[in-house]
């Protein structure tokens, strides 16, 4: 049986390729959460871009004759164009973010004023004793110009086009969206896009959640996902359906896989290698290129990709976090967390349990099957139990991935 590194290894092969040859696109800011960038991105300015205020308070001048009065001057709101000097013994109100006169000490906020409260120019205001700088933030303590920002292949999240934002950018040139389609498979699956809201009681009949569920999680790993319909168990339909496909650099399917009588995918393509990854859920695995189809818009790629993922929820959802995710997102941040109960794993398949995170420690939901959608539904880590680990007590440390 194959090792789930090997297999996330097959998967890369496969997949190498096309990821490579993606090409780029720039477009609009607004657009590119979730999109991974294509290059560094080098500050073009200095942030902040001028020396400016950290709090309301008076900008101080050099001393005057008085210790600690000034005579206030008129002030400066953000968004000041002037540029302006201070003669000793002069102070200016100055609001958050307003440039700082290119010879003043420091800041005093205006809690610290005596009195506390912006004058009229004129008045005579007390400031406390100041150190040097104090509440100016400097040209450039962000990032400088010429800095890396950002790193090729970061995906952007809101924080990092805030970054961009504020660094001037209103666009920005990332990966083209991988195309995948996503193709559930199954006589018993009622498509996730009826037109009725309400839930169906065909006897025998099951809502097909993992084409809702896959192209949610690939659209949030930055892929453009592309929900085909579901297919039945019948190996030529499902062979001819893929005829009409629109361009995709990669298939997904979701059942069929098994060692039941009625395993649709592996009918289908007899070129494709399906086997046991050691794993719980998601051990039947499916992968290879279909042939004589076309694979997006490179000619360098021979021929489609497919990944063959089980039909279980939990095993497609886990698949994809598995062997997908990382090789479009990059992997998960990995905790090393106790557990909150004692458990028990088979020796020779890596488990992988679906948890919250608690602040004491790991807790498990739901247990091992792969049915339990609500319980992946409540939870926000994944707990790996690797080959080998029979039984662990509660307090035992193992490898977490947040969701
Ligand atoms: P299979 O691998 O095709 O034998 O499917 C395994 C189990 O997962 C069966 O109980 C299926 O009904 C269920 N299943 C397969 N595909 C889906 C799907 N798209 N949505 C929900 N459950 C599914
Ligand atoms: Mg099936």
């Amino acid at each position: 049986m194959r090792s789930i590194a090997d297999h996330q290894q097959a998967v890369a092969e496969l997949l190498s390729p096309t990821l490579q040859g993606l090409g780029e696109e720039t477009i609009p800011l607004d657009l590119a959460r979730g999109r991974v960038l294509a290059e560094d991105l080098l500050a073009p300015v200095d942030l902040p871009g001028f020396d400016n205020s950290q709090m309301d308070g008076y900008a101080a001048g050099p001393p005057g004759d008085l210790a600690n009065t000034y005579t206030v001057l008129s002030a400066i709101p953000a968004g000041s164009t002037e540029t302006r000097q201070l003669g000793p013994g002069e102070a200016a109100p100055i609001m958050t973010g307003a440039p700082v006169p290119s010879n003043a000490d420091a800041v005093a906020p205006v809690e610290q004023t005596r009195p506390s409260a912006f004058l009229n120019p004129g008045e005579s205001v007390e400031l406390p004793p100041m150190e040097p700088g104090n509440f100016i933030r400097r040209r450039g303590s962000d990032i400088h110009i010429g800095q890396l920002a950002l790193r090729q292949g970061t995906q952007l999240t809101p924080p990092q086009l805030g970054l961009i934002a504020a660094l001037g950018l209103n666009r920005v040139t990332v990966l083209r969206q991988l195309r995948v389609g996503v193709l559930s498979t199954g006589d018993e699956l009622l498509p996730a896009n009826r037109e009725s809201g309400e839930a169906s009681t065909s006897p025998g009949a099951i809502h097909d959640a993992n084409t809702p569920m896959l192209c949610a999680a690939l659209e949030s790993a930055g892929a453009l996902a592309i929900a085909l319909p579901a297919a039945s168990d019948d190996p030529d339909a499902l062979r001819e359906s893929l005829a009409e496909i629109p361009d995709l650099d990669v298939l997904i399917t979701t059942g069929g896989v098994s060692q039941g009588a009625f395993e649709v995918v592996r009918q289908a393509f007899p070129e494709v290698e399906f086997g046991p990854v050691a794993m719980q859920p998601g051990g039947p695995q499916g992968l290879g290129r279909l042939t004589g189809q076309r694979s997006g818009e490179q000619n360098s790629v021979p021929a489609l990709p497919l990944l063959a993922f089980p039909g279980n929820p939990v095993s497609a959802m886990v698949s994809f976090e598995v062997f997908l995710r990382p090789l479009l997102a990059g992997d998960r941040p990995i905790l090393r967390l106790p557990l909150l109960e004692d458990v028990r794993s088979p020796e020779t398949k890596h488990q992988i349990r679906r948890a919250r995170l608690r602040p004491e420690g790991v807790e498990l939901l739901g247990g091992p099957s792969s049915h339990l959608l609500h319980a992946l539904a409540e939870s926000d880590a994944l707990v790996h139990l690797p080959v080998g680990l029979t039984d662990a007590a509660a307090g035992t440390e193992v490898e977490v991935w947040p969701l």
